[in-house]
């Protein structure tokens, strides 16, 4: 029987940073492509909104130190196609209560996972934290650490750096303002729609970032997750030369105050007089992703403006360049990212690859090589063992 003949080897659903690393990584294969975005590519509206990401190295779990280590040459590589540095190598300070277990781990397990894989960084007391990075009134017992590599992403330049190479590749195609309202399948082949029109392929690559859900119910499934509209702000220097790393202090809750903050130093490429702090809470998670509203939450932004008033030197206190931006966090406990294929329950699932939730903007370039080898060869030589969770998450509807 002879093959039917498809559109496209891949489509990619979502046009957001694991998108366009993908295709990145498809066009080198020279597998034929298409994305799909249903608003505009490197728009505000999905995960990858604002400019900033961090990229650390400290984590609680060996397996995560061990990614954050082998996605530096894939940025390496992402870099000799960018005309700008896509990171500012800052060094990452970890801080606080060294009791806490949050979101983002635990700085005593991160020391033991850094040490087990041979990851140089500086132990610090408090009074150093104070001394050498600008912080001030840190309780007695805080302690803390720096790890050299750490850097601040231009997260914006990397979209575009990525957007441009899919742009003039003969292997792949570009569609925006395409969203995708339906998955069907006939024998092996995917058709999927979107209201401009129609297109098949052998293999689809599910990467919609918030809106995974509204994706994968069109293959009758779920997954359950929370929604963060996460509120971020700048604070203007009042001091020129105080600069810093970036950073994540780790404390309890106060009722409302989730009381974790992050943040990043003055950077070229976004308001160059001013740093971002932002909080790593919410206060009130959404069910669902339009739920979400492009204002910060004041009262979650008054708790940043606090501490950056009590705890930060050389920065007026008053937030400006306010913005949000949304995340879809799953369930499981650690291990934010999923990454497998879809359910055995879904026709062809070996077929359709599925990335959800999670941090994973230090990640872009190796996520997208992940991804791209699971469609075309149907597994992939980098070990996702731990994020292949969807036998746990995935739920038929
Ligand atoms: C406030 C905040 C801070 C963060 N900080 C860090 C950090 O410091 N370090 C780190 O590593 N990570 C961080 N992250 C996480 C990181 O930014 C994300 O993991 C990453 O940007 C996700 O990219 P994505 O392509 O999966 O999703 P997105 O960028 O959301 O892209 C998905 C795209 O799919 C499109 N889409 C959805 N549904 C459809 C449809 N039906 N049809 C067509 N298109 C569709 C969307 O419009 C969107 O453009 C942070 C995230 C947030 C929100």
């Amino acid at each position: 029987m002879h093959k039917i003949r498809t559109n496209y080897d891949v489509i990619v659903i979502g046009g957001g940073a694991m998108g366009l690393a993908t295709a990145y990584h498809l066009s080198k294969k020279k597998a034929k492509t298409l994305v799909l975005e249903q608003f505009t590519f490197i728009n505000q509206l999905g995960s990858s909104a604002g400019v900033s990401r961090q990229y650390r190295i400290p984590y609680p779990e060996e397996y995560m130190v061990q990614m954050a280590l082998d996605a530096q040459p894939y940025w390496d590589e992402l870099q000799s196609h960018a005309p700008m540095p896509l990171m500012d190598k800052v060094g990452t300070l970890w801080f606080g209560d060294p009791k806490v277990h949050s979101t983002e781990g635990n700085i005593a397990e991160a020391e033991k996972s850094l040490k087990a894989l041979n990851v140089p960084y500086t132990s610090l007391t408090s009074r150093e934290i104070e001394k050498k990075y600008h912080f001030t009134n840190l309780p007695e017992t805080y302690t803390g650490l720096f790890q050299a590599d750490g850097a601040s992403i231009d997260l914006r330049a990397t979209l575009q750096t990525l957007y441009d190479w899919n742009k003039v590749n003969l292997h792949v195609t570009l569609k925006e303002e395409s969203p995708v309202i339906k998955i069907e399948q006939i024998h092996q082949i995917f058709q999927v729609t979107t209201p401009e029109g129609a297109y098949t392929a052998d293999k689809i690559v599910i990467v919609p970032g918030p809106y995974i859900n509204n994706v994968i119910n069109l293959l009758k499934f779920k997954i359950e997750a929370t929604y963060w509209n996460m509120s971020s702000a700048y604070f203007k220097k009042t001091d020129p030369k105080i600069q810093y790393p970036t950073w994540f202090v780790f404390q309890n809750a106060e009722g409302s105050n989730g009381n974790q903050f992050y943040g990043f130093p003055a950077v070229d490429w976004n308001h160059p007089e001013y740093i971002r702090v932002a909080p790593d809470f919410v206060i009130e998670p959404l069910d669902n992703p339009n739920q979400r509203t492009l204002i910060p939450n004041p009262q979650e932004l008054a708790y940043t403006a606090e501490w950056v008033k009590k705890h930060m030197k050389g920065l007026d206190p008053t937030p400006h360049y306010t913005s949000t931006c949304l995340i879809a966090l799953s369930k499981i406990p650690n291990k934010e990212l999923l990454i497998d294929f879809a359910p055995p329950y879904v026709a062809n699932n070996d077929s359709i690859v599925v990335y959800a939730t999670g941090w994973a903007a230090k990640f872009i370039p190796l996520l997208g090589k992940i991804l791209s080898e699971m469609a075309l060869e149907g597994h992939t030589s980098y070990n996702i063992e731990p994020f292949q969770m969807g036998y746990k998450y995935f739920k038929s509807m």
